[in-house]
């Protein structure tokens, strides 16, 4: 039986935990074959094996993205083995929120190296891919991971709120140039989703303040926002679905 995304390529950053591993398994289960990337590599063998036992098809590329030659390495890989990517699902990030005051200027600086130019290095080595693509199979799509952190206020989070609002902000103006080109660009922003993004969360307080969130809200699953990422993809190709806001139900 036709699956809804045989015959795409898709390309999966942060695919190593979380979201972006829970996407990956999900697209390779619609049909895509699945290029992971992030920094761990026996995690992404391990998930390229889990993929493979359940019929699907994958491969791993271990990169950092906040490395531009590294992206275009692996861009470069993707086209050769696999062909034109037509998905990318630009999904690494890092949260680490801090009072300003305390000028944590290393978790700002990669805050905003990892949330902002490590998601344009991806853009940018995939970019020619996507349009390239999108020229020859009708549609591709650019689905970015922005945050509710870009449309709400959360104490602290200044500098991530930052980062997201532009990534929020950026896909809604890329939208409008690359979609004459036919591809879709879309965000996709998520309240709380259980993952070990809130691990790498330093300062005590953030910590306790999500801790303590748990008791009035169930989060998300990164399955959750998986099926999300699915359902824009599988659109009809006239068919952009701008953005997206994913909230825990109980999440004011
Ligand atoms: P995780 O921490 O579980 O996943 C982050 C992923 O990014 C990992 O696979 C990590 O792998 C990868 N990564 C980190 N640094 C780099 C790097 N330099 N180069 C390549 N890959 C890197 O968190 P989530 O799944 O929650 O986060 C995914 C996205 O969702 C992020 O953009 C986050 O901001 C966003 N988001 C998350 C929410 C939540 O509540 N969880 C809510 C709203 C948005 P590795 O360490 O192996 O490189």
């Amino acid at each position: 039986y036709a699956r809804p995304l045989d015959g795409r390529v898709a390309v999966v950053t942060g695919a190593s935990s979380g979201i972006g591993e829970a996407a990956a398994e999900h697209l390779a289960w619609l049909g895509a074959k699945v290029a992971v990337v992030a920094r761990r590599e026996g995690r992404l063998e391990d998930l390229v094996a889990r993929i493979e036992k359940n019929g699907g098809s994958a491969m791993e590329i271990a990169a950092d993205v906040t490395d531009a030659a590294r992206v275009q390495a692996a861009a470069d890989a993707v086209d050769e083995e696999l062909g034109a990517a037509d998905l990318l699902f630009n999904n690494a990030g890092v949260m680490l929120p801090a009072p300003i005051e305390e000028r944590r200027t290393d978790q700002w600086q990669h805050q905003i190296d990892l949330n902002i130019t490590g998601l344009m290095n991806t853009i940018g080595a995939f970019v020619s891919q996507l349009i390239r693509a999108a020229g020859a199979r009708g549609v591709a799509d650019l689905i970015n991971t922005a945050s509710i952190a870009a449309h709400n206020i959360f104490p602290n989070f200044a500098v991530y709120s930052g980062t997201k609002a532009f990534v929020a902000q950026m896909s809604r103006d890329l939208r409008v140039e690359l979609g004459p080109k036919r591809v879709r660009v879309a965000a996709i922003s998520p309240g709380t989703v259980g993952t070990e993004l809130q691990s790498h969360v330093t300062d005590a307080g953030a910590r306790e303040w999500l801790d303590a969130s748990k008791q009035t809200m169930e989060w998300l699953t990164p399955q959750d926002i998986a099926q999300v990422v699915g359902f824009i993809a599988a659109l009809p190709p006239r068919a952009n679905l701008q953005e997206v806001i994913v909230m825990p139900t109980g999440q004011p």
